[in-house]
């Protein structure tokens, strides 16, 4: 899908700019204003930016700690770090990222009772995976520029970039301004989201910290090291090979295909073509065979009424996506 996903209150359409978008004066100014402003953003992601004045350290440094804990890991093996370790997964990646992060934050598929929201974005920022406005803006881009120029992770530029290459290009105080105010509006007004950008860090921190005060190195390097880098590169399998490997149920204007063993991995989020042509609907199995693990405490919550406006439709089968365009070289 090449427009933008958005609730309705924010705008991440690409906007139109000249003397057709309108006739008032202060309009066009407005325009483009707001036309160079996701220039800016747009520009911000670019892989040729990359280079070693422009690497940015403080994130290299966290993925090169991390992955040498995970690698670490087996070596103060121990049940019960590792049960830790797959719990936290679960509860980090799926309910956290995919339902907290992805479909409800970033989609508006459904709305959350307060305190689930709360607890679902805390799941979320212990990924590891980055604020939940940084994630939810980021990803309004990707689904804005899908495949195209301006994309934060197409494999258009390489399946290393799109994997992780793209999270060591550093971006400035005012790109981040400039992404929140054009992408996530909505969200950038949320005081709890603004919460967890203050904080966001200390939290990660302070989890690690309790983590070797319960349980020593083992419960350190499985529930904190292998359990985010695991996460990490099962998240990151859908910015990669979701958008190169699998089928289509859907003509979309992208790239994106669904990929069973991603789909899997990544409780759900490999069904990503079906995603892209329908970005928000909450529930991305749309086959029979495509098992959608999130979906299911999706609809937990929403038996306990804890999730309500629950976009569960399902589209039929030679449904057209809004937007979605028939491409032929796929
Ligand atoms: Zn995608
Ligand atoms: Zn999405």
């Amino acid at each position: 899908m090449s427009t933008a996903t958005r609730p309705p209150d924010s705008s991440c359409s690409e906007n139109p700019v000249g003397p057709q978008a309108t006739t008032a004066t202060a309009q066009p100014v407005q325009k483009s204003a707001a036309a160079a402003e996701r220039q800016l953003v747009l520009d911000g992601f670019s892989r040729s930016r990359l280079s070693l004045k422009t690497i940015d350290w403080v994130v290299l440094s966290w993925m090169v700690t991390m992955h040498v804990g995970c690698l670490a890991a087996p070596f103060f093996f121990d049940w019960r770090a590792v049960a830790v370790a797959v719990g936290l997964h679960w509860l980090t990646c799926s309910i956290g990222v995919c339902l907290g992060y992805h479909r409800c934050l970033s989609h508006g598929s459904f709305r959350l009772a307060a305190p689930v929201r709360f607890f679902t974005t805390l799941c979320g920022v212990l990924s590891g995976e980055g604020s939940p406005l940084m994630w939810s803006a980021t990803h309004r881009v990707h689904h804005g520029r899908s495949d195209q120029d301006g994309d934060p992770h197409s494999p258009k530029h390489g399946v290393f970039w799109s994997h992780i290459g793209w999270l060591f290009l550093h971006r400035s105080a005012e790109h981040r301004e400039a992404l929140y105010h054009s992408y996530a509006p909505d969200l950038a007004r949320d005081p709890m989201l603004r919460f967890f950008e203050k904080t966001y860090m200390l939290w990660l921190v302070g989890f690690a910290v309790v983590m070797y005060a319960i349980g020593g190195w083992s419960l350190l390097l499985w529930g904190v090291c292998a359990r985010i880098v695991i996460g990490y590169h099962t998240t990151w399998l859908i910015n990669s090979a979701s958008h190169i490997r699998g089928y289509c149920n859907y003509h979309t204007s992208d790239n994106s295909r669904n990929l069973w063993w991603a789909g899997l991995l990544a409780y759900g989020e490999g069904w990503h073509n079906n995603h892209h042509a329908w970005p928000r609907i909450a529930c991305y199995s749309h086959r029979w065979w495509e098992l959608d693990i999130t979906w299911q405490a999706i609809k937990v919550l929403r038996f306990l009424h804890l999730a309500t406006d629950v976009d569960d439709r399902i589209p039929s089968a030679d449904a057209v996506p809004p937007g979605g365009s028939l491409r032929t070289n796929r």
